[in-house]
């Protein structure tokens, strides 16, 4: 049986070609990615491309044809593209890179690089889950000081005293809808823990070191092809 990357109904509808990796699937196109370093930095394809790629933990592109993207193993990978699919990132979204505004800068930068009219659309993919992500006091009181708000309902009781059980993709969706993205147009993958699906994902959490990566990736479109021009 052929696997192909995992696609989403909200990206189709951007145009854009896109996937989220899979255990044992490599994406057809060279992607070109950033040096992840779990901050908040944003960089651009061009500072992809050689040897010594750049550290950031997004991407942003408007270069029709490019793909760009971000690895993972349970950090939540998100992509994200203009409703016209002229304009896209990437973003790898860990709590260290989520209490850092990881989330916020990679839509920033997208909106700075698109028309500030498009509405954006985001799409979360396959991430470790509230059922196996259990986390101790340092990074809840990172997360606390971004996510006041927020923290609290992305949290379940763990077995042991000062840890608990955290729910990333909760605290990644609130900082998109602070940003700006439209609740219809903020989509995720569903039912993808990568830590309890050993099938068909990578986890640092189950494998420690010796973990994979899931390569996922996102391309801008040429408005120049299609029909979808905008009046905007
Ligand atoms: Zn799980």
């Amino acid at each position: 049986m052929t696997r192909s990357a995992l696609r989403h109904p909200l990206l189709d509808a951007c145009g854009v070609e896109h996937g989220f990796g899979l255990r044992g699937v490599s994406p057809s196109p060279r992607i070109l990615r950033p040096r992840q370093v779990h901050g908040a930095a944003v960089t651009t394809p061009e500072a992809c491309t050689g040897q010594d790629p750049a550290e950031a933990d997004a991407v942003v592109s408007r270069a029709a044809g490019v793909a760009i993207g971000v690895a993972t193993a349970d950090c939540v990978p998100i992509l994200l593209a203009t409703a016209r699919g002229d304009a896209v990132a990437a973003v790898h979204a860990g709590w260290r890179g989520l209490a850092r505004g990881v989330v916020a800068s990679g839509v920033e930068a997208l909106r700075r690089l698109a028309d500030p009219h498009e509405p954006l659309v985001a799409v979360l993919g396959p991430h470790i889950g509230p059922c196996c992500y259990e986390v101790d006091r340092p990074v809840l009181d990172a997360l606390e000081a971004r996510f006041p708000q927020a923290l609290p309902g992305a949290l379940r009781p763990a077995g042991r005293p000062g840890h608990a059980l955290l729910d990333l993709a909760l605290l990644a969706r609130a900082e998109l809808a602070a940003a700006g993205i439209a609740p219809a147009a903020l989509g995720a993958v569903r039912d993808a823990c990568t830590c309890c699906d050993a099938g068909r994902f990578h986890s640092f959490r189950r494998d420690g070191a010796r973990a994979g990566r899931l390569l996922h990736f996102i391309t801008a479109r040429s408005l120049g092809a299609g029909p979808a021009g905008s009046q905007a």
